[in-house]
């Protein structure tokens, strides 16, 4: 459940921030659609004590909105955790990939070496399909845009978690395979990417609520205050109808399935949250303008009862 000052602080930025430049790009379906974003706010008042409690806003599901993203990225990692924490329990391993491109000039130039340097990697031919499978079970994979720091290039790239079901070691074969497939990828001869490998799970390099987070951040990282139209309209027409998240192996389906159930949800079910003034789990509902759940600071968060398995992000 995403908190009543982290949903406050990213309707604030949206508004104030990410639809200007969207709108000053001419992208004025998109800005609207951010600034429709949570018109509704669903507010819970608890039946014995009457204290009032944000039970979720009505989401515009928009890619670039940081409210929605939010929200997407709960339910992954509510979906993933449980899976992976099994995994892990059933004797299995779980490693955290980063795999960087050099970046490039035009944004569709970097998909196309990322989404052909992993198809090789992982497809091409025979050997290469069978050392994929032989080394992973299944996996599951995020792509993240942004500009580089200096560069003023795009720097597109990928963040993996793969699940192996005996140890091993991977990194050797990443620094060939990757490297081999973004020279096949970009046809040039260069050193073509990065390779960051990291153990998850408890004791090792990442917990596996960072691993998950990390996997499942923002798709599109950006200074949109600075952000050219030029930059905003090849971000829109080269991300139009691209997947962000992708599942495979032991994990197949579950990207269609948490994306369905991420479009179908409205406000998300409250069992397990209480009353936090006073414990109690009973609530009345309304729908209030965004505009007067901005202003209301009488409005507070449900508590999650814990079940051993809360979490914050
Ligand atoms: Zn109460
Ligand atoms: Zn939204």
């Amino acid at each position: 459940m995403i908190s009543v000052k982290d949903l406050k602080e990213k309707l604030k930025y949206s508004s104030n921030e990410i639809a200007p430049a969207f709108r000053r790009a001419g992208q004025d379906r998109i800005a609207q659609r951010l600034d429709e974003c949570g018109d509704f706010v669903r507010v819970a008042y608890c039946v014995k004590c009457h204290a009032k409690h944000l039970s979720g806003a009505k989401p515009c599901r928009n890619r670039y909105c940081p409210v929605c993203s939010k929200l997407r990225s709960l339910l992954w990692v509510a979906r993933l955790i449980p899976l992976l924490e099994h995994w892990i329990d059933g004797g299995g391993y779980l490693f955290l990939l980063n795999l960087t491109i050099k970046d490039t000039p035009t944004l569709k130039e970097g998909l196309d070496t990322l989404t052909g340097a992993w198809r090789t990697m992982t497809h091409e031919g025979r050997k290469n399909r069978d050392e994929w499978k032989t080394r992973f079970a299944g996996g599951v994979r995020s792509l993240e845009v942004k500009r580089g720091h200096n560069s003023g290039l795009w720097h597109p790239h990928y963040h993996a978690i793969l699940l192996r079901r005996h140890f091993g070691r991977d990194w050797p074969y990443f620094s060939e395979k990757w490297q081999d497939a973004v020279r096949k990828a970009n046809g040039r001869t260069e050193k073509g990417g990065s390779v960051w490998l990291h153990s998850v799970g408890r004791g090792k390099d990442k917990t596996l609520l960072d691993a998950v987070v990390e996997c499942f951040k923002y798709m599109t990282k950006f200074e949109w205050h600075g952000a050219s139209p030029a930059t905003i309209n090849e971000l829109v027409k080269t991300l139009h109808s691209r997947k962000g998240i992708q599942t495979w192996g032991v994990l197949y389906g579950l990207a269609e399935q948490t994306e369905e159930q991420f479009e179908k949800s409205d406000y998300e079910d409250l069992r397990g949250f209480v009353c936090r003034a006073c414990g109690f789990h009973e609530f009345e509902f309304d729908l209030i303008a965004r505009s007067e759940f901005e202003a209301d600071t009488d409005i507070g968060d449900l508590v999650k009862i814990d079940d051993g398995n809360s979490r914050t992000l």
